[in-house]
């Protein structure tokens, strides 16, 4: 079951304490989102799964974490300065700004569809760039800027000769990287699913020209995979192809998994084969190499981005398949997949995955100022928390009825009750979200207990 709409999603996530519009106080600010005590676990949760995936569980990648302000010259060279922007247009009657090519799903900002807006008169489209730039140093007189990066994978780029030096790899091979990133979209819209600050979880993987169609495959069929053990339905995943004409100018081919949003069908992560244009772009001496994809001539890069080729000791500048997802996005989609309607028992749960659960497990005394129940749900407490698989809460507010219902909500799967049975022999009452079947467990067996249950 998913949720019936987004409002479903916004209110349990506000009232929960998920997200929160950002600047709320002060009215917020359009596009941006704040992840609350129980958001901040979850999404952590959901990049700790990706980071166990892809670099953990492999042998042939390794992490970085770069700064998010970008040299105008790394920009320049990748092609965001000449091309990262979107076509604006102006309703000459109201003012407001929409993107060009999303006429269709923009409402007028007097109500209703765009489309059906009577007096809909539009200035032809403009380009709009997309990244922010901002001051560097205490004069801001225009000479001196960075921008907020507009994608992680830049960074990766251009250390791609430092992390080969450090770990002597050579391809196939990949450098991953999770981080914000920053796109001052037109009409940023539908909750966090387009946002103008979020987060990527980017992997780029470089392999030897030639071999490039074949890991392309390989990547989109594990990252299918991957979501589909996050807890997201296959049937509510579809692979598109990306048409010639919108391909990005970096890329040969890219496929884009595209997810049900309670808003409709949309990307949830981008797949691209970026053949050697960013290497080539960022390499100097150019003419030296056979790049195979249109570059700027580079004059200021001081680093030649290429491997040698152990067998014919040949220089080669390798191709990249980018895996490319947004954290927000993720949240999305697992939150609208966990969320669950209970009719018969009248409540609404989050059966996410065990293991992107904001809350392990809560432990709850029966009574709040018992201190001998107390005590002892504290001593569990930290004996469930010193295992180190995620968030233990203690719940002492006294109300049992209540804690169950928050934590169904927020999709805690172990509830550990102490009562006064635990006083006398020794045994926990464990409640599981998704059935609400309770069962005694030794106090000694808790431990072991709560640690199979995540294994
Ligand atoms: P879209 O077509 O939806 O604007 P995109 O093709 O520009 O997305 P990419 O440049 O491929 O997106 O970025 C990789 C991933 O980053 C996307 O698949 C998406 O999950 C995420 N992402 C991109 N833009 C945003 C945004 N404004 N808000 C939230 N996530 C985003």
């Amino acid at each position: 079951m998913t949720a019936e709409n987004m409002e479903d999603l916004v209110s349990l996530c506000k009232r929960r304490g998920f997200i929160f519009p950002s600047n709320d106080i002060y009215g917020g600010m359009k596009g941006l989102y704040d992840f609350g005590p129980i958001g901040v676990e979850l999404k952590l949760n959901l990049k700790s799964a990706w980071w166990k995936s892809i670099v953990y569980e492999r042998d042939d990648v390794e992490g970085l974490d770069s700064t998010i302000l970008t040299s105008p010259t790394v920009l320049k060279y990748s092609g965001h300065e000449d091309t990262f922007s979107d076509p604006l247009v102006d309703c000459k009657v109201c003012k407001a700004r929409f993107r060009a090519d999303q006429l269709e799903q923009s409402e007028c900002p007097r109500g209703g569809s765009l489309n059906k807006c009577k007096s809909k008169d539009l200035t032809e489209p403009r380009p709009f760039n997309l990244m922010f730039k901002t001051a560097i140093g205490p004069v801001d007189d225009g000479s001196s800027f960075a921008y907020l990066r507009p994608e992680t994978a830049q960074q990766i780029f251009v250390n791609f000769k430092n992390i080969v030096d450090s770990t002597s790899r050579v391809p196939p091979f990949g450098i991953a990287q999770i981080g914000k990133a920053f796109r001052n979209e037109i009409t940023p819209r539908n909750f966090i699913f387009r946002v103008r600050e979020f987060e990527q979880m980017e992997l780029e993987y470089f392999v030897k020209p030639g071999s490039d169609e074949s890991w392309h495959k390989y990547w989109v069929d594990k990252r299918l995979n991957w979501w589909a053990d996050q807890g997201v339905k296959s049937e509510k995943l579809k692979l598109l192809e990306v048409e010639k004409k919108d391909l990005s100018h970096y890329s040969k081919a890219t496929f884009d998994i595209m997810y049900e949003f309670p808003h409709g069908l949309e990307e949830l992560e981008g797949i691209a084969n970026r053949t050697d244009f960013d290497l080539g772009s960022h390499s100097k001496n150019q003419k030296d190499f056979n790049i195979k994809a249109k570059v700027k001539d580079n004059k200021n890069s001081t680093t030649k981005l290429a491997i040698q080729d152990l067998e014919n000791k040949e220089w080669f500048i390798p191709f990249v398949i980018e895996p490319s997802a947004g954290v927000e996005r993720g949240v999305l989609a697992v939150l609208n997949e966990a969320y669950t309607m209970d009719e018969a028992n009248k409540r609404t749960l989050l059966k996410l995955k065990p293991h992107l659960s904001p809350f392990k497990a809560a432990v709850i005394p029966l009574k709040r100022n018992n201190s001998d129940l107390v005590n002892t749900a504290n001593k569990v407490k930290s004996e469930l928390q010193s295992l180190g698989l995620g968030r233990v809460m203690i719940e002492n507010t006294g109300n049992i009825g209540k804690n169950y219902r928050r934590h169904d909500e927020i999709g805690t799967p172990l509830c550990v009750t102490i009562d006064f049975e635990t006083l006398e022999n020794q045994t926990v009452t464990v409640r599981d979200r998704d059935t609400m079947k309770q069962e005694k467990v030794s106090l000694s067996e808790i431990a072991s207990y709560y640690s199979r249950y995540f294994r």
